[in-house]
């Protein structure tokens, strides 16, 4: 439980008066096992308490503030708090009745501007006073917002009044509120893009949970892709909304490179694709030795699309079975965007698909003579209609090879969705 102590009044910024009010709290505070990470001093400023408490709720799962209560023009607590959670100030009728009837008891005539002490934020409840004459508030965060299980805890800055409505009343509540156990929930978006690229994009994300936020976001990649997982900690009935905010967020920045979510690879995606068009597929692979068939046909139910795969890995076997033209080989060498263009055109003739995919690259460590280690070129047909890419990678032969048919499979995701490459 992080808890923020916010303590209001210019006289504690003039250092009129000491605030002792914040210490009391924070020891209170730290010896019940709550973290008390900030203390912020505000004057009696509505502008400037408004984003003291605003900022201090994002930030913890509860704010005590003291001061600002009291009935005269420059306690303002209840009005920025109002303000703050979007719940506008209602005038509680038994609260009239208590501060009239107070008055009276003490055979005073009551001051008209005493009525702002009835006023209490819409679904806030009140602190009845013992001492003193301002009832303090709890007020929830903004309706329907994730801060609308947090809590903003409003007390007088009279310490003696302050003390004793903690004890009796926010600590007790605090400390309800602590057992309630957190739910850790995880899910993933996947992508096929660089983590580094995936890092800048979302830097502005990371920025909002920079600190003690219940969301994180962490970079998970493997061969065939990237996974950003989000993960929020947070009590059960608020964990799955947080997750959602932040889903769409990061969906909104990522747009179309994002393939998928949690268990969803980049074939299934490509196979859904392609039922969902009743469309046929063949793959012609070189550099990859028959990964891209391999992680289509890991697809239960593959078959119903997926008519086969040639492993063209000699420069007889493009032009035998797939029909490269050998001056076209010879001209632009194996690797190349013709010879991939040429491969996917054969892959999709040599099985009677719709749709014809293929790969050619240097997987290295050897460089040869008309290719660089990792240049790998990516071709997609569908329909006639040939795209084709070109990738460099670095690293170990085997990741290269993987790389490279993720790359494929992606190319493929993007046209047969009508994406651009
Ligand atoms: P009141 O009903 O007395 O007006 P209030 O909630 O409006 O209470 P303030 O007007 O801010 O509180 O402060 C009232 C008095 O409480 C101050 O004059 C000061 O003596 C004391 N006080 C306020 N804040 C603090 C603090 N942080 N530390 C110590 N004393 C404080
Ligand atoms: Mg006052």
């Amino acid at each position: 439980m992080l808890v923020e102590v916010v303590t209001v009044g210019t006289e504690l910024l003039l250092g009129q008066i000491l605030d002792t009010n914040s210490a009391w709290l924070a020891d209170q505070l730290a010896k019940s096992g709550m973290n008390v990470h900030r203390h912020t001093k505000v004057g009696d400023n509505l502008e400037r308490m408004t984003e003291v408490f605003g900022a201090a709720l994002s930030r913890a799962d509860a704010v005590v503030s003291t001061g600002g209560l009291g009935p005269t023009q420059d306690d303002i607590t209840r009005e920025a708090i109002a303000e703050v959670t979007g719940r506008p100030l209602e005038r509680r009728p038994e609260l009239v009745h208590a501060v009239t009837e107070l008055f009276s008891r003490r055979g005073r005539e009551m001051p008209l501007s005493n009525l702002r002490q009835a006023d209490v934020p819409q679904g806030g409840e009140v602190i009845p006073f013992r001492i003193g004459t301002a009832p303090g508030l709890i007020v929830p965060g903004k309706e329907g917002s994730p801060a609308e299980r947090k809590r903003l805890y409003a007390l007088p800055g009279v310490s003696a009044e302050m003390k004793e409505m903690f004890t009796r009343a926010v600590l007790p509540d605090l400390l309800a509120k602590m057992q309630s156990p957190l739910t850790i929930r995880s899910r993933e978006l996947k992508c096929w893009v660089s983590e580094s690229l995936l890092a800048e994009m979302l830097a502005p994300r990371f920025a909002v949970h920079a600190g003690s936020s219940p969301v994180t976001i962490a970079f998970l990649a493997s061969e065939g892709h990237v996974r950003v997982r989000l993960t929020a900690r947070e009590a059960p009935e608020v964990v799955d909304s947080l997750l959602d905010v932040e889903e769409a967020a990061c969906r909104e920045i990522l747009g179309d490179l994002v393939f998928g979510c949690d268990d969803d690879t980049l074939a299934k995606v490509c196979l859904d694709l392609l039922l969902a068009q009743g469309w046929t597929l063949g793959a012609a692979e070189s550099m990859t030795g028959g990964k891209v068939g391999e992680w289509i046909t890991d697809v239960p139910g593959s078959s119903q699309a997926f008519l086969g795969s040639v492993v063209s890995y000699s420069i007889s076997a493009k032009t035998d079975i797939l029909g490269v033209p050998s001056q076209v080989l010879r001209d632009y060498g194996p690797v190349s965007d013709p010879v991939a263009r040429a491969m996917a055109k054969g892959a999709r003739a040599c099985f009677g698909a719709d749709v014809g995919v293929a790969v050619t690259g240097s997987a290295g460590p050897t460089p040869d003579d008309r290719s660089a280690v990792g240049d790998v070129f990516h071709a997609v047909d569908v329909q006639g209609n040939v795209t084709v890419t070109h990738s460099h990678f670095n690293g170990e032969r085997r990741l290269v090879k993987a790389f490279a048919a993720a790359s494929t499979l992606d190319l493929l995701r993007r046209c047969l969705s009508g994406m651009s490459v």
